[in-house]
């Protein structure tokens, strides 16, 4: 049963809200403590909610587009009486006092917010091993990272302890955890959907996004989640989509799209993925779409960019946690990855008057936001792998800049403000591998199509 259906059949009652949650925490409390995907659940209160929820439908009361969904949420987004800790030290006694505009909207819809995800520490990362509470297992490749840093709440779609939930994407961190975990990510146009409540990675990369296993539930999740925030500057006051309407054409939506692969993106890609991406394209062309080559030459500047930019902008959304209105003061309990991201982006910060590096990296990432605008003008949607390499297995030492490497892919999107998803293409030896989808800015529709006619064709 898709997310569509289940929807309805608790409309119709012919499922609780309560049966579904109570399956769901049946779930948890097998899963969780090996998983260790929930940092926090509160089932009396889901129970609350689900129990008003049925009693609405059963008195003939209308209810929201989520009813009686079961939803996690990255412990980097505000949930009123959830410890919203970011996955740090720094607030393991902070207590969210307010919902984040997502929430509030979640909320509203008769979403069940059942517990806050683990992530890697303040979303520093791409593997969610950076987490103070310890890793998540990945449910789709046992004994390996599921990714990040958004790894606990594609981690609870995958393990089938929640209908939906959602992250933030910085340079990745919603598209990597879905790839790893053979779920679907999507990362919006930069200010199609309110960060306020966010804790911010780097405020000018940020977006949140929703998890599902279907197209779907993603697309019910943006009907809910995108449009304007008057309390969030950075939103846009667009036209939206009718998202879930989108999904209704699938697959005959493929016929006529241009779809555009980059010669580069596959270089730097695993020969074993490249061969099941190339199979997904092959699919999708014998569904009627057009496969265009395209080249980009700034692969290589992508990720020192994207980094430089990160550890700045990461530095100054760091000053407030000083030990005297938040929790404790950060350098003095934060892990080895985020004081890395303090120390070097302190330091640029202080070269800046020279417009070393900083002005530098503005620089290029005009230039890569050009060039993929360029490319994107002559098609639909650019495909390709989502990330580069297989998840590493759990315990095993890299060097930060391997660890960046899983980004390659990603970080683009976010340079350049425009919209990406990821969903399962196939598997190498059991372990998922992921299909990003990108397009131009608030073209977020076309994704959503896309995800829909692909998922048809399987
Ligand atoms: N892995 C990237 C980083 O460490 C992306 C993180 C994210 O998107 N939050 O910055």
């Amino acid at each position: 049963m898709n997310i569509l259906e289940k929807t309805e059949i608790i409309k119709n009652h012919e499922l609780t809200a309560l049966e579904n949650l109570e399956q769901y925490n049946k779930e948890i409390d097998r899963k969780n403590s090996s998983l260790n995907i929930y940092l926090e659940t509160d089932y009396d209160q889901a129970r609350e909610t689900a129990v008003n929820i049925d009693n609405r439908i059963k008195n003939g009361e209308s209810v929201g587009k989520l009813a009686g969904m079961v939803i996690g949420v990255k412990s980097n987004i505000n949930v009123e009486d959830f410890h919203i800790t970011a996955a740090s030290r720094t607030l393991e006694n902070y207590l969210g006092s307010y919902n984040a505009t997502v929430v509030n909207r979640i909320k509203e819809e008769d979403g069940i917010i059942i517990g806050v995800t683990n992530m890697d520490e303040f979303a520093a990362g791409s593997s969610t091993e950076t987490s103070y509470f310890g890793p998540t297992e990945n449910p789709a490749a046992p004994g390996r990272i599921p990714g990040g840093s958004s790894g606990g709440s594609a981690a609870a779609v995958a393990a089938q302890i929640c209908d939906l939930s959602i992250g933030s994407d910085t340079g990745g961190s919603i598209r990597n955890p879905a790839s790893h975990c053979g779920v679907m990510g999507y990362k919006p146009t930069y200010g199609a959907v309110s960060r306020q409540g966010l804790l911010d990675l780097a405020m000018s990369l940020d977006q949140i996004g929703p998890f599902a296993s279907d197209a779907g539930g993603i697309a019910l999740m943006l009907d809910i989640m995108a449009g304007f925030d008057d309390r969030e500057c950075t939103t846009i006051n667009w036209e939206l989509p009718q998202f879930t309407e989108l999904t209704s054409d699938a697959p005959d939506s493929l016929k006529g799209m241009r779809l555009g692969v980059v010669k580069q993106f596959l270089e730097v890609s695993d020969e074993a993925i490249v061969n099941i991406i190339e199979d997904s394209i092959n699919k999708m062309e014998e569904a009627g779409a057009e496969v265009v080559e395209l080249s980009f030459d700034y692969v290589d500047l992508c990720l020192p960019t994207y980094y430089l930019i990160n550890y700045v902008e990461f530095f100054s959304a760091t000053r407030k946690y000083d030990g005297r209105k938040y929790g404790y003061k950060i350098e003095d309990v934060c892990g080895e990855e985020v004081l890395r991201r303090i120390h070097i982006g302190s330091y640029i910060s202080q070269k800046e008057y020279s417009g070393k590096y900083y002005k530098k990296a503005l620089q290029a990432r005009s230039l890569i936001r050009k060039e993929i605008t360029r490319l994107l003008k002559d098609v639909d949607s650019i495909v390709g792998p989502t990330v580069p390499k297989l998840p590493h297995k759990l315990g095993t030492s890299l060097e930060p800049m391997e660890m960046y490497a899983y980004d390659t892919l990603t970080v683009i999107a976010n340079l350049a403000g425009i919209p990406a998803a990821s969903m399962k293409a196939g598997e190498v030896n059991g372990i998922p591998v992921g299909l990003q989808f990108q397009a131009k800015p608030l073209e977020d529709g076309k994704i959503v199509q896309l995800m829909a006619a692909y998922e048809a064709l399987d």
